[in-house]
């Protein structure tokens, strides 16, 4: 597996702490350099008016241009209702075995289900939500095993079911390490 990188793409308005936070969260999981781009990417263009809701396709095909340096993968995180046109809604998306992926942090808020806040809640669903992504973009399917990040997931509480790590197949397909480092994350970090 050769070197590679990570770069996060701010998709409309996106707080300025959950990106930082992510990024960290982000470059201890994967062992790999991430950062976050300049530029922000507008969401304006992918609006649907029909659907009150954002084209994933669409902010796939803005992230795609101009394209990233070999062996970047660059990954968008929006805070606005993601669809695609064969689903009501989507968490996230991504190019299988491509360079661009994006996820939202809209459905992952406890507030859109009623809960109270959780900043720790939020925290652990996007980093979950891009390591899942970012997986697709090397090629990984969906996984058969349910706590392994590759594995399926509509509903945020699918996401919190999984860890934030992936099973020792995809971890080799990617070249990352596998849970040990997040076992301490997580233990760290419970509130
Ligand atoms: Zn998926
Ligand atoms: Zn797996």
């Amino acid at each position: 597996m050769p070197a590679w990188g990570l770069e996060l793409v701010r998709v409309g308005a996106i707080a300025p702490a959950v990106l930082r936070q992510l990024r960290e969260d982000l470059a201890v999981c994967l062992a790999h350099p991430v950062w976050v781009a300049e530029q922000e990417l507008s969401v304006s263009d992918a609006f649907s008016s029909d659907r009150r809701q954002y084209s994933a396709d669409q902010l796939l095909a803005s992230l795609q241009s101009p394209p990233p340096a070999a062996n970047v993968k660059r990954l968008g995180v929006a805070d606005v209702d993601l669809y695609l046109p064969v689903f009501a809604h989507v968490l996230g998306s991504a190019q299988l075995n491509g360079t661009v992926g994006i996820a939202s942090t809209h459905r992952l808020r406890p507030e859109f289900t009623g809960d109270p806040g959780n900043p720790h809640t939020l925290r652990l669903r996007i980093l979950k939500e891009i390591l899942h992504e970012l997986g697709h973009t090397f090629g990984l399917v969906h996984c058969g095993l349910s706590w392994c990040v590759m594995s399926a997931s509509l509903l945020p509480e699918h996401v919190d079911l999984k860890d934030p790590s992936y099973c020792t197949s995809c971890a080799e397909t990617i070249g990352v390490p596998r849970d040990g480092i997040l076992s301490f994350f997580l233990k760290g970090d419970t509130p």
